[in-house]
């Protein structure tokens, strides 16, 4: 990749995270609209609601991020194999400090052991990037903005779970679920969107659950058992009566994705990982030349 290519390729990568972290995909923007439809009027969660949709128009007008914390930066990118993913990785890191530059980006990277902000978003582990190369011509570029509250609410179960009464079955995943909803009540900046992953090690079961968020909510698990599960919990989620930001109501849940991947046979774990209403996803089809072609969301 010559200079001038990777100069492109940096405006580009700008341009995706600005717009990640200042619009809100169109898939989450109409499920909150559709969720504050449904809240009763005047009460707190259509208010609630009310203040989230304001921001989103804010965010996008102004291209300001759509919440102080513009969270950890994960890069998903399928590149054509003739690029060099060193040079790559390069290129997304100046975009990162680029962008935290033109306040695209929050300085929200610290080292862990001092708290001692580095300024540009950029250190051990930040940006997370995950590259795989294809041998298609374009580059596919997605990109989650997941902030630290909703990160904190995530969890984990070991089944079974003699607690919560859950077996290695969906029904063991469904009570793990349920169970993660309820212990975040009021935390997380719902409403939330749930990722699951069923199976893998401890370390995929995580990694594939943030992989979910990646799906828009309004398709369909190919998987006739997941797709029922996905709508069951969402629905089971909403009779809670948590609501927005925990101040009641029937929109607790904008959505929930589930993957599965296989596992040992001592081992099944649920791994949940909670987005806040701050959903913030997006990605481009980026050309050989460097420019945006298409937007995904
Ligand atoms: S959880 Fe989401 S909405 Fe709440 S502060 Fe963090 S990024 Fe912002």
């Amino acid at each position: 990749m010559n200079a001038s290519l990777q100069k492109k390729y940096l405006a580009a990568f700008v341009e995706v995270i600005r717009k990640t972290s200042s619009e809100l995909p169109k898939d989450v923007a109409d499920a909150i609209h559709v969720g504050r439809s449904k809240e009763a009027p005047g009460s707190r969660a259509e208010y609630a609601l009310g203040i989230i949709e304001k921001n989103i128009e804010l965010g996008k007008l102004k291209s300001q991020p759509l919440c102080q914390d513009t969270g950890t930066n994960l890069f998903y990118v399928h590149y054509p194999r003739k690029l060099d993913p060193e040079i790559l990785t390069k290129v997304i890191k100046k975009a990162v400090i680029e962008a935290t530059k033109k306040g695209y980006l929050r300085q929200n990277s610290v080292d862990s052991i001092t708290g001692k902000n580095s300024g540009t978003n950029v250190g051990p582990g930040s940006p997370v990037i995950h590259l795989e190369a294809w041998n298609k011509d374009f580059m596919d570029m997605r990109l989650m903005l997941k902030g630290g509250g909703c990160e904190n609410v995530g969890a984990q179960y070991s089944l079974p779970d003699t607690k919560l009464g859950a077996g290695r079955d969906l029904n063991g995943a469904r009570k793990c679920i349920l169970d993660a909803i309820v212990q975040a009540q009021g935390k997380g900046c719902g409403p939330g969107i749930l990722g699951i992953c069923i199976g893998g090690d401890r370390g995929t079961g995580y990694a594939v659950s943030k992989e979910q968020f990646l799906r828009k909510l309004t398709d369909k698990n190919s998987n006739p058992a997941l797709a029922k599960l996905e709508e069951e919990v969402t629905a089971q989620a909403n009779q809670l009566g948590i609501g927005p930001m925990g101040f009641g109501g029937g929109t607790t849940l904008l959505g929930a994705k589930i993957g599965v991947v296989n596992r040992v046979p001592a081992s099944f774990f649920v791994s949940i990982s909670y987005m806040c209403w701050a959903f913030r996803r997006q990605g481009a089809s980026i050309t050989a030349k460097g420019e945006i072609k298409k937007w995904f969301y």
